[in-house]
């Protein structure tokens, strides 16, 4: 039997090692975790007696593989999509709803726009330019900014897809690679001419039936995918393991963490981490140089009486700068109305709200304490969504460095370290989700992937 090792008991792990016992019949995986749990930033604990997300609450459906994956581990009888998909935007001090169709953003209805009331008339007027447009095909990575504003104005970019694409990556999308993490709109400026015409045209494309779930989650959470996965894994799984050098040894692999060698090692720890692992100065340098956000989630539950707006969304995103009535700017990046976007968490007498803060640049969520974090996070929230008294329940949970910033020019950084552990570490895998997408779907296929290669 060959050895195979995984360092790492996130998802991008746990799906690596599933991988290995499923399709290499003649391999042994170990998969080794530093904490005292597997799930990474999958964590589901209970909030008012129901099972809430401390992390990530849903998967895309249209990136197959956490569906494929969910269907593997028997969970698909146990899948529900939310019950409200459309998030308002909080703008002048209201909560606005979306205006209609768009991509990753970019507004394809502009009449529904309009009467959205989220841009300005000069905002719109700028937006309509657009119809006319000349502008050349996109070439090459630019930031998702550097794309839209000139294209669509100000606006377009601060309201609409800068907190949409920013909110994702807790990141400023003034400095994130369009390629990276908005492909559907650097798809559509490849197109040349009016970005809003070329996003339409991609929708049409793509025939996208808009009554189709675009997310999906256990009824128990997130938690019961890392719970399966650890359960199939049995004892493969070594919790409170963590590995700290990983040596060659021939042709075979010595981790610290277990006496024997190993024929193959995916590596699917943050980047920090697996700079370190690496022996390797570019690879080192590449991804230790990738920036990281820390964030927090402040999960309330209280008498819905307490809350004056309907709740009659899916949450709400903050454009940076409109967070609190004078324009300086909140904590709070976006509140999912929990007990609204999923069914079962609702209860007609308790409100379930999601609230993230922090983001690039604007690590005061992080820096506060848990006490002045909750004050500062309720009385924006009595603004927003006229909140009034105090949460019955809080739950704080902090991400340190938990979203990598995928800057222009990302996606070469990659193909790059991919070069140099083709010819350089053979045997080694890098499945690291500072390199190829943060949303689950991406991370599982990664880990697979990895694992696939690794034991080919
Ligand atoms: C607040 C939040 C909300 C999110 N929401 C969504 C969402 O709704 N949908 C979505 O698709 N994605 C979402 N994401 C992103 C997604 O959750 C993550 O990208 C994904 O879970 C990362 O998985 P991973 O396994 O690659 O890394 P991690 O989860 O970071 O796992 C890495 C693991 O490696 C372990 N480790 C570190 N060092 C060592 C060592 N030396 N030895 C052994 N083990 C080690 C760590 O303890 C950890 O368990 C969200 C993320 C956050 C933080």
């Amino acid at each position: 039997m060959r050895r195979i090792a995984v360092v790492g008991g996130g998802i991008t792990g746990l799906a690596a090692a599933f991988e290995v016992t499923r399709n290499a019949r003649d391999a042994h995986v170990v998969l080794f975790e530093s904490g005292d749990r597997v799930g990474g930033k999958i964590r589901t604990s209970r909030v008012a007696g129901h099972p809430v997300d401390e992390g990530a609450d849903a998967f895309l459906v249209r990136v197959p593989d956490a569906v494929e994956l969910c269907n593997e581990l028997e969970l698909t009888d146990t899948l529900v999509a939310p019950a409200a998909r459309e998030a308002f935007i909080y703008v002048d001090g209201v909560l606005r709803r979306p205006p209609g169709a768009q991509l990753t953003g970019v507004p394809t209805d502009l009449e529904a726009l309009a009467t959205s009331g989220i841009l300005s008339p000069a905002g719109l007027d700028r937006a309509r330019d657009d119809l006319t447009s000349t502008a050349p095909p996109l070439r090459g990575d630019a930031s998702i900014g550097a794309v839209i504003r000139p294209r669509l104005g100000d606006e377009v970019y601060e309201r609409l897809v800068g907190p949409l694409v920013g909110g994702i990556n807790a990141g400023d999308a003034d400095a994130l690679s369009i390629r990276a993490c908005a492909p559907q709109i650097a798809a559509a400026a490849e197109r040349g001419g009016s970005l809003i015409a070329a996003a339409r045209a991609l929708r049409s494309e793509a025939s996208v039936d808009p009554t189709a779930a675009i997310f999906n989650a256990p009824r128990d959470g997130m938690g019961a995918i890392v719970d399966r996965l650890a359960k199939v894994l049995g004892a493969s799984v070594r919790t409170s393991s963590p590995v700290r050098r990983l040596q060659p040894e021939g042709t075979r692999w010595r981790l610290d963490a277990d006496p024997e060698p190993f024929d193959g090692v995916v590596l699917a720890t943050p980047a920090a981490t697996t700079a370190r692992l690496v022996d390797h100065a570019a690879i080192a340098a590449s991804l230790g140089a990738i920036e990281t956000v820390s964030v927090v989630m402040v999960t309330l539950a209280l008498r819905r009486d307490r809350v004056a707006h309907p709740l009659d969304g899916s949450g709400f995103l903050v454009p940076e700068r409109s967070g609190v009535p004078d324009g300086s700017g909140g904590i709070v990046t976006a509140c999912s109305f929990a007990s609204t976007k999923w069914a079962h968490l609702g209860d007609d007498d308790v409100a379930i709200l999601r609230v993230s803060a922090g983001r690039e640049r604007d690590t005061r969520a992080v820096e506060m304490s848990d006490q002045v974090l909750v004050e500062t996070v309720t009385g924006e929230l009595r603004s927003a969504i006229g909140l009034s008294g105090e949460p019955d329940e809080v739950r704080v949970t902090r991400w340190h460095d938990a979203f990598p910033q995928y800057r222009p020019g990302h996606l070469e950084r990659v193909a790059e370290i991919d070069a140099h552990l083709t010819t350089e570490l053979p045997g080694i895998e890098v499945a690291c989700a500072a390199l190829r997408g943060v949303g689950v779907p991406a991370r599982i296929r990664e880990g697979r992937e990895a694992a696939r290669r690794v034991t080919a």
